[in-house]
């Protein structure tokens, strides 16, 4: 862990892939500019969870999913999870409230049930990882939903990003080249009762002209390049959030909005995401 005034960050040990990993020194830079917020984040005026609220949810959830956990998530570890957001910087009340209805919990490895409010990525099936919670809040934050959009998503993995995107728009199709996430996912998503979700075996690259054109598209996996044919997808207005640069090594998190004129771009931290390949896996 660094520590830097005073706010803890986990680091990204080189050589070990997370699938959305801030890295530590973007993280520190990311929260220099945000150092107003954090103070008055550290110092909330009200509590911003309540005991009785997490016992309600919990019963309702573990109801929902038919999940037996060994060891429920404690009240001080959700409070952690919702203060770390918003010190590092998230301040959208609907986002904030939205990563504490999901439950993390049910996304991850049985084994990783403890650490769901950890603020880290952490293993999935086939290699892959579920992204850093405060990854998921800032991208969720940046593509500013709205309850009309329709949203795309590449990168289902274990489909939590899918199920915070859910609760903020309309529809939200999601896309997995492995075959074992996109059937784990959308069982998972429907036992949970997230009903305005699709999840598609497909590839990112070569979305199905079927599928329309989206409000917002969020990347959840690393490309070298924004293909064209993506930004093709966007309607006027839209956003598209993506992490963009080598596959392994760092990436910088680009926003693209399209506008009457063309695409306007703007890059806004730096992370660690697993490869975008192209593709539907041919095993798993
Ligand atoms: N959003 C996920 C985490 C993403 S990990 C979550 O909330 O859990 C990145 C995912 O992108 C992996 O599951 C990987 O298999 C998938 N992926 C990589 N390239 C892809 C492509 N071309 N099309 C669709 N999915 C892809």
């Amino acid at each position: 862990m660094a520590i830097y005034g005073g706010y803890r960050f986990p680091i990204v040990v080189p050589g070990v892939e997370t699938a959305a990993s801030l890295n530590a020194p973007a993280a520190l830079g990311f929260l220099a500019g945000n150092r107003g917020k954090a103070q008055i984040f550290a110092k909330p005026s009200r509590p911003v969870w309540h005991q009785s609220d997490y016992a309600r949810q919990t019963a309702a959830v573990r109801a929902a999913s038919g999940i037996t956990m060994a060891v429920a998530p404690n009240p001080t570890e959700k409070m952690m999870f919702q203060l770390t957001l918003r010190r590092r910087g998230v301040s959208d009340q609907a986002v904030l409230r939205t990563m504490e209805e999901v439950p993390r919990e049910a996304f991850v490895a049985p084994a990783d049930r403890d650490d769901a409010y950890r603020d880290s990525a952490l293993g999935i099936a086939c290699g892959q990882t579920i992204s850093q919670p405060f990854v998921v809040a800032y991208m969720t934050e940046q593509l500013q939903l709205q309850k009309q959009h329709r949203v795309l998503e590449i990168g289902t993995g274990s489909g939590y990003q899918a199920a915070i995107l859910s609760r903020l728009c309309r529809h939200v199709l999601t896309i997995e080249r492995y075959r074992t996430l996109a059937d784990s996912a959308r069982a998972r998503l429907e036992k949970l009762g997230y009903d305005n979700i699709e999840v598609l075996l497909g590839d990112g690259f070569d979305v199905p002209a079927g599928g329309g054109d989206f409000d917002r598209i969020i990347v959840t996996a690393a490309m070298e390049r924004i293909p064209e044919k993506l930004l093709e997808r966007l309607r006027p207005g839209g956003v598209l959030i993506a992490p963009v640069g080598p596959h392994h090594g760092v990436q910088t998190l680009v926003r693209i909005i399209r506008t009457e004129a063309g695409f306007e771009r703007k890059e806004l931290v730096d992370v660690r995401f697993v490869p975008a390949l192209p593709g539907i896996a041919r095993e798993l």
